[in-house]
């Protein structure tokens, strides 16, 4: 431990960030199309095939004009129609306009395009009703971009507008990155598998289903391991099996109890850790560290906790190891509607109900019994950020929000 203060969670997520990339691996690249590619990272750059706006593009439907005589007040002849998608090769003669739609290359001598609205038209006769500046209405060609230019950079993540520029530039295959390999072990002699009817005093494997799906939200590839019993040998035998993957996510057996056993089982197998708790609730007792080639967290079952201290600290990981920078924390601002009163010193991270009513944006706390409410947090769309210095928040301040991964 390198760590003996406790960490904010902002200095936890710095340490995931720089351990990580210290020891970034990337692994093979795979071809995907560019229809499959939504959330893999580009592994090689792309590049512009040719100019953008291939041709000067008119945006708007009108007429295509030298500007010097399209004055207000002037009558050019119309001597024909470009429509999208035409192809243009005779120029615009002297004193004429030509009817053009959006999206039409301009004719050679046009240098500006008037918009419909602001003509009249009487048989062939166009009357210009303003004056005409050079360059309205179009969009150059190579305005955009050069042929060559670089369009994507290696290490992107690719969400749609990424990949409408490939596919604009005619990339429809995409060398990527291997997603990071991500296995999950829930912990604890409670747990039972879903498919199984639980006894009185056990509970559903939950966290293996919402770390899944987590895990497939932040583009990786989950490896689901099941649960361990909180005992030594299997506990050993299932984390050995997390170790052959990139990052090997556990849940539960890591507070202080005497059958939490997830660390000095680590340990045992030879784990350095870089740091074993954070200042925030829930999720306090969250560790994380490296074993062999393996980055490993081991997050608090309570269902809550193990939410939230994924989305904070698993998250950079997956990106770093995916190949890409980590993404930022998308904490947005709102108005908070109810007083809050928490303990000092830790971060706490709340259910709440973000919406935009009016003008300006809200969050409501929702009222929850802790972090084992899994309910509560199906009707929250964020969590209230409560910063450890602060023991009341009264109404009407603005606080941070950070937003659940799926549903803001
Ligand atoms: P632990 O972190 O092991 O002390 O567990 C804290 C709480 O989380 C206990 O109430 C557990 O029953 C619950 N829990 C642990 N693992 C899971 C799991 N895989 N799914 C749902 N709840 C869990
Ligand atoms: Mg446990």
């Amino acid at each position: 431990m390198y760590n003996t203060r406790m960490l904010s969670y902002a200095e936890a997520r710095a340490c995931v960030i720089e351990q990580t990339r210290n020891a970034a691996r990337r692994g093979p690249t795979f071809t995907k199309n560019v229809n499959d590619a939504l959330g893999d990272v580009l592994a090689r750059e792309v590049r512009n095939d040719r100019e953008y706006p291939p041709f000067d593009r008119s945006t708007r439907d009108g007429y295509a004009v030298r500007s010097a005589e399209a004055v207000a007040g002037a009558h050019l002849k119309c001597v024909g129609e470009i429509k999208a998608g035409d192809t243009v090769t005779q120029p615009l003669p002297a004193n004429a306009c030509i009817q053009i739609m959006t999206g039409a290359a301009l004719p050679a001598g046009a240098d500006a395009v008037v918009m419909i609205e602001f003509t009249q038209r009487a048989g062939d006769t166009v009357t210009f009703q303003r004056a005409t500046n050079a360059g309205q209405n179009f969009v150059p060609k190579g305005s955009e971009a050069r042929a060559g230019d670089l369009a994507l950079k290696r290490g992107l993540r690719l969400g749609y507008a990424e990949l409408a520029l490939a596919a604009q530039v005619g990339a429809f295959e995409l060398a990527c990155f291997k997603r990071p390999r991500v296995a999950i072990l829930s912990t604890g002699d409670e747990v039972v598998p879903i498919t199984e009817a639980p006894g009185a005093f056990h509970i559903r494997n939950s966290n293996s289903v919402s770390l899944t799906a987590q895990v497939r939200l932040a583009g990786g590839e989950p490896a689901p391991l099941g649960n361990a019993l909180d005992r030594v040998d299997d506990l050993s035998a299932k984390i050995e099996l997390g170790l052959k993957e990139d990052i090997l996510v556990l849940s539960g057996g890591v507070s202080m109890g005497k059958y939490d056993l997830v660390e000095t089982v680590l340990k045992s197998l030879g784990a350095e850790f870089y740091f074993d708790a954070v200042a925030i609730r829930p999720g306090k007792p969250a560790v994380f560290g490296r074993c062999r080639d393996t980055f490993v967290f081991g997050l608090p079952g309570n269902p809550v906790s193990t939410m939230v201290t994924f989305q904070l600290f698993v998250i950079p990981a997956m990106d770093i190891l995916g190949g890409a920078p980590p993404r930022q924390l998308p904490l947005l601002e709102a108005n908070l509607v109810k007083t809050l009163h928490e303990k000092p010193g830790l971060t706490h991270f709340l259910p709440g109900h973000f919406e935009w009513t009016g003008i300006s944006p809200e969050v409501k706390p929702l009222s929850w019994q802790g972090s084992g409410d899994i309910a509560a947090l199906t009707q929250a769309n964020c969590f209230i950020v409560v910063p450890a210095d602060r023991q009341d928040i009264p109404a009407g301040e603005k606080v941070s929000v950070l937003p659940r991964l799926d549903v803001i």
